[in-house]
């Protein structure tokens, strides 16, 4: 239990398959650090005790040698499954491209029951608490970096960090110990975090995103591409090429 506190048994706790070897990255299912996500994740117990409304694991492998890192769990995808993007629109395309670059196995039900397996690949969020309206506010992304640091820290395999969106690009500068200033994030930005590992980023495939046009599935899967060229031992050469 954190710090010694005595805490109420959350719903997660019901769902603790989900759990893994991580275990010391991922916070606890009452997190207190943030007071308005604990007052939020409290209301939810009490509207809808069905649902997982908890801090979200991070989902695949410790040993993946790609982690991906969303913002935050959907009110109605993650927060309610207990699956990092899964059961809201931002899942879609995520799995379906996984699926299609060898990252993942099955097929993706948008249910955590669904058997789909993650192959190379962890999946988590800078923020890891429903934040309300989908904005979690500076002090929370802060509060919730140490866990994205761990997570992090326990992959000892990781070679790409691919962050989706601006607010997880720099939670994974941060949570790696780097100055926001020495990379700004842009879609298809790539940066060189050190010991063969790269950052990239991408545009957030959220429904808005989506729907906008400022996110096709044809730019989503470039940026796999580059992913995947850089986790090939012959594409280890470097890239660095910006794509608009
Ligand atoms: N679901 C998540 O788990 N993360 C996001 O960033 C969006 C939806």
């Amino acid at each position: 239990m954190a710090g010694g506190m005595t805490m109420s048994i959350a719903p997660a706790d019901l769902h603790s398959g989900h759990r893994d070897d991580a275990r010391s990255a991922e916070p606890h299912p009452d997190c207190p650090l943030c007071p308005r996500l604990v007052s939020f994740r409290h209301a939810n117990w009490a509207k809808y005790p069905e649902w997982f409304n908890a801090p979200v694991p991070s989902f695949g492998p410790p040993d993946a040698a790609l982690l991906i890192v969303g913002l935050a769990p959907g009110l109605r995808g993650a927060n309610r499954t207990g699956r990092p993007f899964t059961g809201d629109y931002a899942g879609v395309l995520l799995y379906e491209t996984l699926l299609q670059f060898g990252f993942a196995d099955g097929s993706y039900g948008e249910h955590p029951d669904d058997g789909l397996v993650l192959k190379g690949c962890r999946i988590t969020n800078a923020v890891r608490c429903v934040p309300p309206e989908n904005k979690p506010l500076p002090d929370e992304i802060a509060a919730c970096n140490g866990f994205l640091s761990a997570s992090i820290a326990g992959m000892q395999g990781v070679k790409a960090i691919l962050a989706l969106g601006k607010i997880a690009f720099d939670a994974v500068l941060r949570a790696s110990g780097l100055k926001l200033s020495q990379c700004k994030f842009a879609h298809g930005a790539a940066f060189d975090l050190g010991n063969g590992r790269k950052l990239f980023g991408s545009y957030h495939c959220s429904r808005y995103n989506t729907n906008t046009g400022r996110l096709t599935p044809a730019m989503f899967h470039r940026v796999f591409e580059e992913v995947a060229a850089h986790l090939r031992p012959a594409g280890n050469a470097g890239y660095h090429a910006r794509i608009d």
